[in-house]
């Protein structure tokens, strides 16, 4: 069994968290072994899938175009959204604050002198649509990296492959850990299997042939393994009563990889895990046509445009608007008994809304192309992915008429009675209040009101319009899935990422950061995210865990 020479720190997991953990001990000069189960085509995990959205507060970016932001007003947000209302909350409560703090502060710079950039376009994500103290963002605050989730990893994979020139880093890919090394008490290594070398493309789901096993040691371990997201057995098993039944059907929005074995492992070392039934995942998921992973879906980050009625046709109530509240309206569609609902739109809202979430899906943006950009966004039509989705993806229905709408959507879900009648009428009743310079349909209203903003104005929210005006058609329905993303608890941990066991007390030797410790404390978000937060998460979480075992950490952190 191969046998480890001296290194001062083990990473777990080559994602954003662990590739920044990996950085910042690098940086001090220290001794790593980053160890990963996926080919080396996946290093980067989920963020280089991502679409880059990044939380910041009171930026430059959000300056040139108006918006009065400020960390009073994120906080309340934060905490509004978050909902914190148990005991074990204090750690997350803790790192919420700090993560705040860190967003209306030093992240944007800290992030320039890694050369990463935003597009001037700050978009407007969960827009709430509740009272001061609820759930929501009170002004835009999604930041698009220019590059999108490639963009946001690449300073620390090279920083990884500057280490392992120097000697100092050595990267262990198609090795799974499966035991945390105890010894009287604490962490002192990881112990697991061997992969068969596979060349599965990055996120396509690699094999899990055993072909050997493999012991390193190190005073640190650092735990940054990701979600239970590409596992649907964990993600029913801890599937919240308060949201409803598990869904029976789910697409998967993270690769397989995003397993959530890793938590068990850490808890079978003595790490507490909290917060386990706190989940993010999305009620606008549609099957990528062109499938990487299984179960592939990709999410629509829509516009607040379209008609969003249930699988039976009904409207679904205020202020559950596309763009909104995504639990709760996730937790309204579990309540109808049925695991899909309907985006109803236009073509000329498809073209101004539609944007769909990850780096494959948004080849102007990751390509760092002004051209491509203004074409895509600005130029005639959706957007080339868009328009491919619209021509091959299973869920959209493209009509003239809206009787030859319905019968589409009837063919497409034969097993559920949509009432054609009850859709005509609140399509008839909506197009009616629109014509109307008053109105009472608060979904009117935010759109009206969305068009102030000049961000949204320029690329985000159609020029409200009839839905059966056929200037602005064809008419388009889009059948929505459930599509897994992102675990809200995890590993519990203190502010230097110290993991925490259950008696409170600091696990010695172990460490965890990202989405595995809920990207920090075990549940920073609470119950809801503001969005934007996770990749923020990662690079907040794994810099203290990396800087906390480097010996790094200044005392204010
Ligand atoms: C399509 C998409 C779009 C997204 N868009 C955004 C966005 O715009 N903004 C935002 O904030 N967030 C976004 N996210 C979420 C964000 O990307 C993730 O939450 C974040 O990247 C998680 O990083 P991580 O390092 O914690 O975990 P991961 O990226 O999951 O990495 C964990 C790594 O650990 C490895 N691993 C796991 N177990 C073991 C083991 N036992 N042994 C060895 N290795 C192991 C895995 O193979 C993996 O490589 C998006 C995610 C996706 C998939």
């Amino acid at each position: 069994m191969p046998q480890s020479p001296e290194l001062d720190a083990i990473v777990v997991g080559g994602g954003l968290a662990g590739l920044v953990a990996a950085a910042e001990l690098l940086a001090a000069g220290k001794r790593i072994a980053l160890v990963e189960q996926e080919p080396e085509a996946s290093l980067g995990g989920q963020a280089w899938w991502s679409f880059g959205g990044m939380f910041l507060v009171n930026s430059p970016e959000q300056r040139r175009l108006g918006i009065k932001d400020s960390l009073e007003l994120a906080r309340q947000d934060w905490f509004g959204t978050a909902g914190f209302d148990r005991d074990e909350d204090e750690w997350p409560r803790r790192w919420a604050e700090a993560y705040l703090q860190f967003a209306a502060g030093e992240k944007r710079e800290w992030l320039r002198e890694r050369g990463v950039k935003f597009f001037p376009v700050v978009g407007w994500a969960e827009r709430g649509g509740y009272t001061a103290l609820g759930h929501g963002n009170s002004v835009p605050r999604f930041h698009i990296t220019w590059g999108t989730g490639p963009a946001v990893i690449e300073p620390f994979v090279a920083a990884l492959h500057r280490g392992i020139e120097q000697g100092l880093a050595t990267l262990h890919v198609r090795h799974r850990v499966d035991e945390l090394i105890t010894e009287n008490g604490a962490v002192v290594g990881v112990r697991g299997a061997t992969l068969a070398p596979d060349d599965a493309a990055r996120g396509a789901a690699s094999n899990r042939t055993v072909v050997g096993d493999f012991d390193l040691r190190a005073p640190a371990t650092i735990v940054t393994s990701g979600g239970i997201g590409g596992n649907h057995e964990l993600v029913r098993a801890h599937w919240p009563a308060r949201l409803g039944p598990a869904p029976a059907q789910l697409l998967s929005g993270v690769p397989a990889h995003v397993d959530g074995r890793m938590l068990g492992i850490a808890e079978s070392a003595g790490a507490q895990i909290i917060n386990g039934d706190r989940m993010w995942h999305y009620v606008e998921g549609i099957q990528n046509w062109d499938p990487v992973w299984p179960k592939h879906g990709i999410r629509i980050l829509p516009g607040p445009s379209s008609v969003w009625l249930d699988a039976t046709g009904h409207r679904l109530p205020a202020p559950l608007f596309p763009g909104f509240d995504t639990l709760g309206t996730l937790e309204h569609i579990v309540s109808t008994g049925y695991d899909h609902s309907w985006f109803v739109l236009t073509q000329a809202i498809i073209e101004k809304e539609f944007a769909l979430s990850g780096s494959e899906q948004n080849p102007d943006l990751t390509g760092k192309s002004v051209r491509e950009l203004l074409k895509q966004r600005l130029g005639k039509g959706a957007a080339d992915p868009v328009e491919a989705f619209k021509r091959h993806g299973a869920d959209f229905i493209v009509a003239d008429t809206l009787d030859e709408l319905l019968d589409g959507m009837q063919n497409l879900t034969p097993e559920v009675a949509i009432d054609a009648e009850q859709v005509r009428l609140e399509i008839e009743a909506r197009d009616r209040e629109l014509t109307n310079a008053f109105t009472k349909d608060s979904q009117i209203t935010a759109l009206r009101q969305a068009r102030n903003y000049l961000g949204d104005k320029l690329i985000r929210v159609a020029k409200p319009h009839r839905i059966l005006d056929p200037k602005a058609g064809p008419l388009i329905a889009v059948k929505l899935n459930i599509l897994t993303r992102k675990s809200l608890g995890g590993i519990q941990t203190d502010l230097s990422g110290s993991v925490l066991g259950v008696d409170g007390a600091v696990v010695p030797g172990l460490w965890a950061a990202g989405e595995a410790s809920g990207f920090g404390g075990g549940g920073m978000h609470g119950y809801r995210a503001l969005e934007g937060t996770f990749l923020g998460g990662c690079l907040f979480s794994g810099r203290a865990a990396g800087r906390s075992v480097a010996g790094t950490q200044n005392a204010s952190e």
